[in-house]
């Protein structure tokens, strides 16, 4: 038997390398895709040790990278079941200060790439004649509307209309697509989002980490890995009578 393949960007760190790391123990080769190549290098070598990886660079903003990165992991790994789209920006936007920039900048990176990846997905699925699935990185934020997060708590919530969409298009086809929901995962990106509260109310970063603690129940921090287990499940056998959902796996913030 062939070994499966994952396709996972923003893999070159936090969470993303988590879930690299992860479908690699689980027997994935894995196609580490980052626009930050040295650290996505640095991730498949470190996974080269003990199994199989490549890295791929790619601009996930733009549709034609995808799809070449894409078609280059498909090639050089020899096939495609599993894409995980999990770049994504992260940006502190309080609402009147928004700009069309920031809006162009965050819906590309972080809506642009789901419909990119998931095309790029499609097309390498039917070349190999299979079906295959879809995981997206929507957030606790896509669930619930976060204070400052109005940019981004928009694309989340989107990521998850995407997702139950293509669900319903794509289940003919044999592709299952879900989502998953992180809480406050001690990622580069959540330590500059807790940077940025902190430094506007006068205090350290530590402080900001602490703000977001004490609305987890389970009352610590998420560490990438504890994400990266739930994408194990939506990316394995366990989860194939699952479409169209988005996981929370937040430490119990968020309770629908
Ligand atoms: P991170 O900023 O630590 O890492 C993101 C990675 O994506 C980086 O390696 C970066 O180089 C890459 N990237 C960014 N823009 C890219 C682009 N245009 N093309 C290719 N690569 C690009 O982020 P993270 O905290 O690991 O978050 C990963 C995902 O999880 C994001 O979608 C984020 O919104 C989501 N998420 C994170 C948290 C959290 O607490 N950290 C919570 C909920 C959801």
């Amino acid at each position: 038997m062939t070994q499966k393949v994952a396709f996972i960007t923003g893999a070159a760190q936090g969470i993303g390398k988590a879930i690299a790391e992860r479908l690699s123990k689980d027997g994935f080769a894995i196609a580490v895709a980052d626009f930050n190549l040295e650290g996505a290098q640095q991730t498949a070598d470190e996974i080269n040790k003990d199994g199989k990886a490549i890295a791929v660079k790619v601009d996930v903003s733009d549709r034609d990278q995808v799809f070449a990165a894409v078609e280059k992991a498909c090639n050089e790994l020899g096939d495609l079941n599993v894409i995980v789209n999990n770049a994504g920006l992260g940006p502190t936007t309080p609402i009147e200060t928004i700009t069309p920039e920031q809006f162009e900048k965050v819906y590309s990176v972080n809506v642009g790439s789901v419909y990119w990846g998931i095309q790029a997905a499609i097309k390498c699925f039917h070349e190999k004649g299979h079906g295959g699935k879809i995981i997206n990185a929507s957030s606790q934020a896509g669930q619930v509307g976060n204070p400052n997060l109005a940019l981004y708590s928009g694309t989340k919530f989107a990521i998850r209309g995407i997702t139950q969409t293509a669900a319903r298009d794509l289940a003919k086809d044999n592709i299952t697509v879900n989502a998953y929901c992180p809480g406050i995962v001690k990622t580069p990106m959540m330590m500059d989002i807790a940077h940025h509260v902190a430094e506007a109310n006068g205090k350290d970063d530590e402080w900001g980490m602490q703000q977001y603690t004490k609305d987890i129940a389970l009352g610590r921090l998420s560490e990438p890995s504890d994400v990266a287990a739930c994408v194990s499940y939506l990316a394995g056998p366990d989860s194939d009578y699952m479409t169209g959902q988005a996981l929370l796996i937040d430490g119990g913030m968020v309770f629908n």
